[in-house]
């Protein structure tokens, strides 16, 4: 474990920089990807919102990487292991897999400031909205973040993105709604406020694939 994130096992090509960064998709999990319930602790709670799987698949087509980065402070406030936190990944690749979707990569970060254990009160670095999963990511998988998306129900994935550099798509699933004054007010800024995933990976094929005179890479 590096940085206080827990690397899922999907993590693709780790040795070295590529020759031509690649753009990514970063996609936050509970409420974006996964139906929000709290603190999910167990795979059989984990279900996939309606056309998630859908607008993974479709961005795996595109050729833009998907990368998954989630806080999981359950595991610093004792509600759960890593060990959970691994078996809770294992269970959201095989319900994308199920439908033919795939990730390039994950990253959660444990820790949290007021958390019980103190393994994980102490760096904060990859809590969102700070950028140390995204960081992390660009590192290992050859990303240009600044070419790439994010994609959450939080306040907190926005202001990621603009701390990171690219357009932040704020999605009305999970607890978006709760989240749509800040974006209202332009603190933090998002691109797009999209009904969900899959609007919102509609809206980014077309920016994505627009003006170059080519698709994207693969
Ligand atoms: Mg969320």
């Amino acid at each position: 474990m590096t940085n206080g994130s827990t690397n899922g096992p999907t993590n693709g090509p780790t040795n070295g920089a590529t020759p031509n960064a690649r753009r990514a998709v970063f996609l936050d999990r509970d409420g974006t990807i996964t139906v929000e319930r709290g603190y999910v602790t167990r795979p059989d709670e984990l279900a996939l919102i309606d056309g998630a799987a859908a607008a993974v698949r479709a961005l795996n087509k595109a050729g833009l990487l998907v990368v998954v980065v989630s806080n999981q402070s359950g595991v610093a406030r004792g509600f759960m292991t890593e060990e959970d936190l691994a078996r809770l990944h294992e269970r959201l690749e095989e319900l994308l897999s199920a439908e033919g979707a795939r990730l390039d990569g994950a990253y959660y970060c444990p820790n949290y400031s007021e958390g019980v254990d103190e393994r994980y009160t102490r760096d904060l670095s990859c809590r969102k909205p700070n950028t140390g999963m995204v960081d992390q990511a660009a590192r290992e998988l050859g990303i240009d973040v600044s070419s790439s998306f994010m994609v959450g129900d939080h306040a907190t994935d926005v202001e990621l993105a603009n701390r990171a550099g690219m357009p932040g798509i704020l999605v009305m699933t999970g607890r978006g709604e709760e989240h749509l004054a800040a974006i209202e007010g332009g603190n933090p800024v998002a691109a797009r406020v999209a009904a969900d995933i899959g609007e919102a990976v509609a809206w980014i094929l077309e920016r994505a694939t627009a003006g170059t005179g080519r698709g994207p890479d693969g």
